[in-house]
């Protein structure tokens, strides 16, 4: 059995629900959101409109629609960032780094210098990403990175409106 993270409201339902100024793109299953913690400036995520936790939860036509939602928006990061590669990943129970439980497709412009402590291709052992059973969050560096990656609402904004005008039509 899978152990989910915990996270109660789930903060992507209320992205979803309150927060649209995050929303980048839409589909009939998928929002695209930018991440909070920019690790890398621009990276995104692509979500489930429900609240399901895992790949395993997806119907066919949500898997579909992920992949379709993350192929544009990828497009509209090489347009406004012009990053060296572009990291996809998705993570599925805390063992493998999930810490929300409602299914996310990270898509993320890949620059030189980046450091994210967490997350593939960073999260080597499970030791390593100080994760224990039952605990949800990294423990470590991994405050401090986050910390440092933090940005302003109104950055976000910013970087939100700019991926979103480079979207192909
Ligand atoms: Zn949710």
């Amino acid at each position: 059995m899978i152990e989910l993270p915990i996270r109660e409201p789930c903060d992507l339902c209320v992205a979803a629900r309150e927060e649209s100024w995050k929303i980048i793109d839409e589909s009939e299953h998928t929002l695209t959101v930018i991440n909070p913690w920019q690790f890398e400036v621009g990276q995104c995520c692509v979500i489930t409109r429900r609240h399901v936790a895992t790949l395993l939860d997806l119907s066919d036509q949500e898997c579909g629609a992920i992949l379709v939602s993350a192929k544009r928006v990828a497009e509209a990061l090489v347009r406004a960032y012009r990053p060296l590669g572009i990291l996809t990943f998705q993570n599925n129970g805390v063992f493998s780094g999930q810490e929300t439980p409602h299914f996310h497709f990270h898509v993320v412009p890949r620059q030189k210098g980046s450091d994210w402590g967490i997350g593939p291709p960073q999260l080597a052992t499970f030791d390593g990403a100080g994760r224990e059973r039952g605990i949800t969050h990294d423990a470590g560096e991994d405050a401090r990175r986050r910390e440092r990656v933090q940005v302003s609402a109104e950055q976000l904004a910013e970087t939100v409106n700019l991926i979103r005008s480079n979207l192909p039509a």
